[in-house]
Formats: structure tokens, sequence, C-alpha cells
């Protein structure tokens, strides 16, 4: 339970049956192939020094046209308007295409989704999947886990682009949601199953989907998807004897931050060839966000939280506070100031979660106040600034947290508001993080890793209650 609760997610262990069903996503052409304009940074990506580490690497790509892509996925990487290819797709799309096993390091919001799911579509393509209905048991050919209802949503709604037009069926399952329309949804037929892990070993164990032609195994937030919270789950995942082994599947990880010893970890489920890309630094922030830290008390916090929101007028921000309550009262807090405001976190209904964060994405409320559970992933346009009332424990949180902005190629800003008493052991990873993306470092920071001489940047400080 404790696990759990430290990370966010919401525990249903017996109590009322669930049984939101969510609303369909549109779709028709126009709404699957959304999207938002890259920034004036975008083509600045090309400048990051790449590093390739492990044996044999295949050459990266120039252009999507070197790819040889069949014509239904050239066409949708169109309509998805990707005329050019990120650094991470550069040398993803061909060491997946090559059957390599993959751990990519990039930088958050760089398109790491579209450098795993072009190629794997790419491949099912090439040998003729299909979805059919009239199974006992769906057999998904790849497998996609992320660590949030909302971002693997998110990366359901990616695949949808690329299939588009195509025989192959993606289908999203997460906790929070009625079991039985996630079973209907797998029964439909199903190619591309992208889920929470609770809920797929939910679905597994009923016996709904068959592990046995799993080709491709992806895991987003991949050092999250590791860590004690999801860590157990994955391993249940990849003992099941129907699943292949390693030497039979691709496993293909992602994410901006990779920590050592969760490489380690990585390592046992990626074949001994497996190749590590590495775009920028390993954890290292977006480049393309102005952070700012201020010295704030806990008590003069709220204040100058109000003084930022007022200054920023309507521009999208999120704000990111340590627990549930908090992220409650603040919301209603700010309504009552007149800052139109919603929340998001592991508390709530599913149904409020997305309802939140539907209304921050089309801007009837243009601030979110979340918990951990906004940190990753979440790819949401015009965000243009994330705000740290309180600090994260993790220098990797902090990463993924201010890179709610700042993405593709759009710039962005981060203020973090950083408590003496409570954040001091974030001092000297943040002060990295920060001359790493060259942004100033204040000299109280520094000075203050002086007195925190322990390098151990894992050890939570705090025991946030998400
Ligand atoms: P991701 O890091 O995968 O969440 O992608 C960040 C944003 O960049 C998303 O809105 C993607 O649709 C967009 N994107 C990814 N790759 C490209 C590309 N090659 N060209 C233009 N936009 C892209």
């Amino acid at each position: 339970y404790f696990v759990y609760q430290f990370y966010g997610e919401k525990p249903h262990f017996g109590g009322p049956k669930v049984t939101y069903v969510p609303p369909p996503p549109p779709d028709d052409e126009q709404a699957i192939f959304a999207r938002y304009q890259t920034g004036t940074n975008f083509d600045k990506y090309d400048e990051v020094v790449v590093d390739v580490s492990g044996l044999d690497p295949p050459a990266p790509l120039l252009g999507f046209e070197e790819a040889n892509l069949c014509e239904p996925l050239n066409r949708n990487i169109a309509k998805a308007g990707y005329s050019k290819l990120t650094p991470v797709q550069k040398y993803s799309i061909p060491i997946i295409m090559a059957g390599r096993d993959l751990m990519a390091c990039a930088q958050t919001g760089s398109g790491k989704t579209a450098a795993f799911l072009v190629p794997v579509v790419a491949q099912m393509m090439r040998d003729g999947v299909t979805a059919s209905s009239f199974k006992e048991q769906q057999e998904p050919q790849c497998i996609i886990v992320g660590p949030t209802r909302e971002l693997i949503n998110q990366i359901f709604l990616e695949a949808r682009k690329f299939v588009y037009g195509t025989c192959i069926r993606p289908v999203v399952i997460y906790g929070g949601t009625q079991t039985g329309y996630s079973i209907r949804q797998v029964m439909r037929g199903c190619n591309i199953l992208c889920a929470t892990p609770g809920r797929l070993l939910d679905i597994i164990g009923k016996e709904k989907i068959g592990l046995q032609s799993v080709k491709y195994l992806v895991l987003d937030e991949a050092d999250r998807m590791l860590d004690m919270g999801f860590g157990l789950d994955m391993k249940k995942l990849v003992s099941y004897p129907s699943m292949p082994p390693k030497d039979k599947r691709q496993t293909l990880m992602f994410s901006a931050t990779f920590p050592e010893e969760v490489q380690r970890l990585a390592a046992e489920f990626l074949k001994t060839d497996y190749l590590f890309v590495v775009v920028g630094h390993v954890g290292g922030a977006c480049s393309d966000v102005q952070q700012t830290i201020l010295q704030v008390s806990q008590y003069s916090k709220r204040d100058k939280l109000i003084e930022i929101l007022q200054s920023i007028g309507h521009e999208r921000t999120i704000v990111f506070v340590d627990t549930k309550k908090k992220a409650d009262f603040m919301a209603a807090f700010f309504c009552q100031e007149k800052i139109p405001s919603t929340s998001i976190h592991g508390d709530r209904e599913q149904r409020e979660r997305e309802r939140a964060l539907q209304d921050f994405r089309c801007g009837g409320c243009p601030v979110l106040v979340a918990t951990t559970v906004a940190a990753r992933g979440l790819d949401i346009e015009k965000v243009q600034h994330v705000i740290n009332f309180d600090l994260p424990s993790t220098i990797e949180e902090y990463v993924h947290r201010i890179g709610r902005t700042g993405r593709c190629g759009n710039t962005g800003k981060a203020v973090s508001f950083f408590d003496n008493r409570t954040d001091g052991r974030l001092a000297r990873p943040l002060v990295k993080v920060l001359s790493d993306a060259q942004q100033e470092v204040p000299v109280w920071l520094e000075e203050i890793t002086f007195g925190f001489q322990t390098d151990s940047i894992f050890a939570p400080v705090k025991n946030d209650k998400k």
C-alpha cells in the first residue's frame, strides 16, 4: 500500500466497483492527426551530441525517406506533420528496424514516442500483421507500458496516427476504468497494447491476453517502470511462461532519465548486445526551458506563488505540489482568487482526472495543480510555465516535471521554490542539472551544496504523499 501511496496511483483493493467508461476518442481524420507547431528551437536539436554504445550499431538516418517505410506509414507521418527526424528518432529507428534491443535516453519533449512507434509499426506492416476479433484470446505483437493512465492514453493516441488506414489495431487499457470495458476493447482485436502495469497484469490473469506473439516490449519512462514502484510488475510480466524470452523478442526502453542503478536493472531485461543511445547527457534537462530557483521559506510560498501567477496572466501553467490534499486545496484557493484552476492527483476519480486534463488542455482552466502523476510524459500544447511550489525528492522527477514545458522546440519557463529546511539534499544535483543545461546557478545554491556532501540523489528527502 505504501508503495502505491508514495508514487501516487490509487490502489483499488475491494471498495466500490469502478464503472467509469471513458468517452471514445474522436475518430475523424482531422482529430486523429491534430498536432501543435514545432518551435523555433526544433532545428537546434540537431546540434546535440549523440553517443551510441554497444557493438556494431547501424548508421543513423538522415531523413524519414531513408528509412524505406511502406507507403501508408509514410502518408501517416506526413499527415502527422513530421517532416524532419529528431535525433532520438534518427538513431532509434534504424536500431529497432535492425532487430536490436535498445535503451534510449533523450531530453523531454524531443520525440521519443515516435522513435519507437514508427519502427514497430513499420515492422508490423512488413510482417503483414492484421487485427482479428474472432479469437478467445488476443495475442498482441507489441506491448507498451507506461507509468500513468494519462500518459499511456497519450501514447495510444499517437499510435492511432501511425496505423491509420492499416489493419493494425492499437488498444489502450488502464486502471480507474471499468475492467469489462478494457476487456471488450482488447477482444475487438489487438496488435499494439498500450497499458498501465496493474490493468495489464489483471487482464492477462483473466486470460484475455496471450503473450506468445509478443515481438516488441516497450517500456516508456523505463527508469520509472523498473524502480521500486513498478519493477516487480515488470519482472512478473517478463516471467510469464508464455512471454517470449528476451532473445526472442525486442525490448525497447525510453526515458529522459536513467540513474545508473536502474540501468543495471534494465540490462536484465535486454539482450546482451543491446545498444544504448544517449542524446545529450543522461538525465539532462531540456535546454529550451529557462530554469529559475528561488529561495522561499514554507511560510512565504503561497504569497510568492500568487504574485507569480498574477504576473503570468492567462498563460498555461502547471503547479507541482507534494500532496494530494494540497493540490485540491490550492486549486480551490486559486479559483477564489479568480484564477481558474483545476487539479490532478492519484486520489481523484479517473473521470475527474480526465476532465481536469481536458479543462487544462482546452485553456478553460489555465492553471493545473498537480502531484507527481503529471510529472512524466504529458505533452500538452502551450504549457508555458512549470512552478515547483514544492520541489520533488529526486532530481529525475525535477527534470521530468520541468519537461512539461519547452517541448518540440518550443521554449518554456520553470520556477522552483527552494526551502533550505527541506530541499538541501537536492542542491548538489540541481546545480549539476542547471549548469549542464547552461542555466544560471544561484550563488546561494552553490553554497548550500558545501553543507551537503552526500552524493546520493535518489534517497527520498521527504515522505511525499502524492
Ligand atoms: P514526445 O517527446 O514523443 O512526447 O514528442 C513531443 C512532441 O513532439 C509531440 O507533440 C510530438 O507529436 C512531436 N514530434 C515528435 N517527433 C516529431 C517530428 N519528427 N516532427 C515534428 N513533431 C514531432
